[in-house]
């Protein structure tokens, strides 16, 4: 790597590192003292002169070396490569890190918002929390996301929550309640809450998109045929290849109910909470 240093005027704000190891300067005379691991990482990824400045090139990489692809590297390298390429304002490798990021976030939601909220993506920021949305605080503030976050997660979560389990409960509440429903019938609203509430619950760190999609339907189907020998509705594998009914109508109407409270959580976004939370904690000769 070689650095050509003119008549340094200043050294630009933002890329003031203290333990840079290297420097370089713009054809205006502004001074970028970096990391060169960080430059190092990126021209791995994204050779090219991106670097140029007026005819001075910093080289990131030997022309034999052979390009690393986003999709080959783990999610923490990839976060510590999406972090690089905002911290230098490279457009396009910030543009390629954020797809890559959102295809990550089933599997890795915390790294995500934590870049998010650092850089402030709306989209990926709601995107991860919503992943998360079922984590408490020590699962979400164990990684990077900074402490400032913890009071609207706290609020966030809390509302997930309700949506989530606790208009269940009052729902199914409602079904025990009724004078309508047989015996059966509440062993039916029974079991179909409890795959949710229990299992669900009893996950260490579950993901939004694991009760979306349709792992859950066909889980949730079992428990209540395993729970439920008396479900006088529980159809045959004959009964559902004739097209019959699925399963039993308390199964589905709580189901039904439920997917309409996984849309409601879908609706929120956590950027809102950030944002209540931001306008209360302003001095109030802000307003
Ligand atoms: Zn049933």
């Amino acid at each position: 790597m070689s650095v050509n240093q003119p008549q340094p005027q200043r050294v630009h704000e933002e890329f003031d590192f203290n333990d840079a190891d290297v420097v370089f300067s713009s054809s205006d005379n502004v001074l970028f003292r970096l990391h060169r691991k960080n430059l190092e990482l990126l021209g791995e990824i994204f050779p090219g002169g991106e670097f140029s400045a007026d005819g001075e090139v910093v080289h990131l990489q030997e022309p034999s070396k052979r390009r690393k692809r986003l999709d080959d590297l783990g999610h923490v390298t990839l976060a510590d490569v999406a972090e690089a390429a905002e911290k230098y304002r490279m457009y396009t490798a910030m543009d390629a890190c954020e797809m890559r990021l959102e295809a990550i976030l089933p599997v890795s939601p915390s790294l995500v918002l934590a870049h998010a909220l650092k850089h402030n993506i709306p989209k990926l920021i709601n995107a991860s929390a919503r992943q998360m949305c079922l984590w408490n605080v020590q699962n979400v503030f164990r990684g990077r996301v900074p402490n400032e976050y913890v009071v609207p997660w706290g609020e966030y979560h809390t509302c997930c929550q309700e949506i989530l389990f606790d208009k269940l409960t009052n729902f199914v509440e409602s079904h025990l309640n009724a004078s309508k429903y047989d015996e059966n019938d509440q062993a039916c609203a029974i079991t179909s809450a409890y795959w949710f509430t229990k299992k669900l619950r009893s996950r260490p760190t579950p993901v939004f998109t694991s009760i979306q999609d349709r792992l859950f339907w066909n889980e949730s189907l079992r428990e209540h045929t395993e729970l439920t020998p008396t479900c006088p509705y529980i159809p045959t594998a004959e009964a559902v290849s004739e097209g019959g009914p699925e399963t039993c109508w308390i199964h589905y109407e709580i189901f039904d109910f439920l997917m309409g409270c996984i849309r409601e959580v879908n609706g929120l976004s956590f950027t809102s909470f950030i944002e209540q939370d931001r306008k209360r904690t302003m001095p109030m000769d802000w307003y």
